[in-house]
C-alpha cells in the first residue's frame, strides 16, 4: 500500500513545477521555423526577459542548461590566464570557479563557508591587493542553490566602486531570477547568467547572458572567442536563426512565452516577488517550528540573508535521505538533496534536504508539502518541535 497515489509534486530547486498552461502551450505539431508566428514569439520574449532581469542592456539566448549559461558568461569576457576572483557562497560557486579554471583563467577563491552570504568588504580588500588589475572579473551567486545563501549584490558593487578596480561584476541568477529581486541595471550588474527551469516555470533546456555595454566592449578586446558560444551574433541577430546559432529551441520559445505572460503581463513582477516572500516565510516559520526540538535546523542561520527561492536544512545523516525517500514514496512529493554539503560524518547528502519553493507556486502546494513532511517526521519517529503547520498557515495569512 502507498499514499502516494495523486500529482506528484517536485519541490526541489529546480527543475520547478511547471504551469499546465506552459506545458499545453508546448503540446503543438513542429512549427514552421522560416516564417509566421515562431519568428514574432522569438522577437516578443527578448524584451520581457530583459523586464524580468530589470536591464535595458543586451541579452543572448542559448539551448542549453545553468551550466550552459556558466560558459558562456566566462568566454565571452576571458582571455587564457585572467584571473577571477570569487567569494564563495556554496557548491555552486566552486562549480562556476571550476568552468573558469577549464577555459584557462585563474580563479582566486574567498570561501565563505556553507552558511553564510559573502562580505563586499573582503572582495574589496582583494581587490585592492590587486595593483596591477589581474582580475577581470568578479563571479558572485545571488543565490547559491546548495547553502541557500543570497548575497547582497547592490553592496557588493558598491564595495567594488569604492576600490576603483575595473573587474566586470558577474552574478549567476539560474536559481533565484524572478524569486528573490535583482535589479541589473539599477545594481551596476554587468553580465547576469540565468535559466528557463527554476523561476522562469519552463522545462530545462534554454540559458540566457545578459550584458551591458561595459561587458560587451570587454569582449571586443579577446583575442578570440568560439563561434558556438559568441554572444554577439546571438544579442544583434540578422537571422532568424542567429539568436541560437541553428536550429531554434521551438518548443520551449512557446512555453516560455506562456511564463513570461504569467510573470511579467499578469501577475507583475513585484507581486510575484512578494508572492516568494511571503511563501519562503512560510518554510521558515515551518522550520522555526520543527527546530524547537530534534535534529532539525535551517543552514542559514540568518533570515536576512536567506534566499526566497530555496531553503537548504541540516537534519543528520542517513535521516535526511530516510526523510526523503518517505516522502517520495508514501507522499507523492520529492525534496532536493543536499549538494557538497557532507560533513565528515556524511560523506554523501544523506544529512540534508532542500525545499524549492520557486516559480509556480501558491499555499495550497506548499502547504501539501511542509505538511507532508510533518507526516514523514511523525511516520519516522524523528524528533520536532509542534505547531509548524499553524506557524506557516498564519505567515502566508500575514501575506
Ligand atoms: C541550478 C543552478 C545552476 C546549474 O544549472 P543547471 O541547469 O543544472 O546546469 C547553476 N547555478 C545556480 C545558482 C543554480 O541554481
Amino acid at each position: 500500500m502507498t499514499l502516494a497515489n495523486g500529482r506528484h509534486t517536485l519541490a526541489i530547486p529546480g527543475p520547478s513545477v511547471m504551469p499546465d498552461r506552459v506545458l499545453q502551450a508546448m503540446h503543438r505539431a513542429a512549427p514552421n521555423i522560416y516564417t509566421g508566428e515562431l519568428i514574432d514569439i522569438a522577437a516578443s520574449i527578448v524584451p520581457d526577459l530583459k523586464a524580468v532581469a530589470q536591464t535595458r542592456h543586451h541579452v543572448a539566448m542559448y539551448i542549453g542548461n545553468g551550466h550552459a549559461a556558466w560558459e558562456a558568461a566566462l568566454v565571452n569576457v576571458l582571455n587564457v590566464g585572467d584571473a577571477v576572483l570569487v567569494p564563495a557562497t556554496g557548491n555552486f560557486s566552486h562549480g562556476w570557479a571550476g568552468m573558469a579554471e577549464r577555459i584557462g583563467a585563474v580563479p582566486q577563491i574567498i570561501d565563505f563557508g556553507k552558511r553564510s552570504a559573502l562580505d563586499p568588504a573582503l572582495v574589496a580588500e582583494a581587490l585592492d591587493g590587486d595593483k596591477a588589475h589581474r582580475i577581470k572579473a568578479v563571479l558572485c551567486v545571488q543565490t547559491d542553490t546548495a547553502t541557500s545563501a543570497k548575497s547582497d549584490v547592490a553592496a557588493l558593487r558598491k564595495a567594488m566602486d569604492a576600490t576603483g578596480h575595473p573587474a566586470l561584476l558577474m552574478v549567476d541568477c539560474i536559481a533565484c531570477l524572478g524569486c528573490d529581486e535583482m535589479r541589473m541595471d539599477d545594481w551596476g550588474v554587468d553580465v547576469m547568467v540565468a535559466g528557463c527551469q527554476k523561476g522562469l516555470m519552463t522545462p530545462p533546456g534554454m540559458a540566457f547572458v545578459f550584458f551591458n555595454d561595459k561587458a560587451a566592449a570587454r569582449r571586443k578586446t579577446l583575442e578570440r572567442v568560439s563561434s558556438y558560444w559568441d554572444w554577439e551574433p546571438r544579442a544583434n541577430p540578422a537571422q532568424f536563426y542567429q539568436y541560437w546559432c541553428g536550429t531554434a529551441p521551438t518548443h520551449h520559445l512557446y512555453g516560455l512565452r506562456e511564463a513570461l505572460d504569467m510573470i511579467v503581463h499578469e501577475e507583475g513582477l513585484e507581486a510575484v516577488w512578494q508572492r516568494h516572500g511571503v511563501l519562503a516565510r512560510a518554510v521558515w516559520a515551518a522550520l522555526d517550528a520543527w527546530s524547537a526540538q530534534g535534529p532539525i535546523e535551517m543552514n542559514i542561520p540568518d533570515a536576512k540573508v536567506r534566499s526566497n527561492a530555496v531553503t537548504s536544512v541540516r537534519i543528520g545523516a542517513p535521516t535526511g535521505t530516510q526523510l526523503r525517500d518517505w516522502l517520495t514514496e508514501q507522499a507523492g512529493v520529492t525534496l532536493g538533496i543536499g549538494l557538497g554539503m557532507a560533513d565528515p560524518d556524511d560523506p554523501a547528502w544523506h544529512g540534508f534536504f532542500r525545499i524549492g519553493h520557486m516559480g509556480h507556486l501558491n499555499p495550497h502546494m506548499l502547504l501539501g508539502t511542509l505538511g507532508s513532511i510533518e507526516a514523514g517526521l511523525n511516520a519516522l519517529q524523528i524528533p520536532h518541535g509542534a505547531g509548524a503547520l499553524e506557524a506557516a498557515a498564519k505567515a502566508c495569512a500575514a501575506g
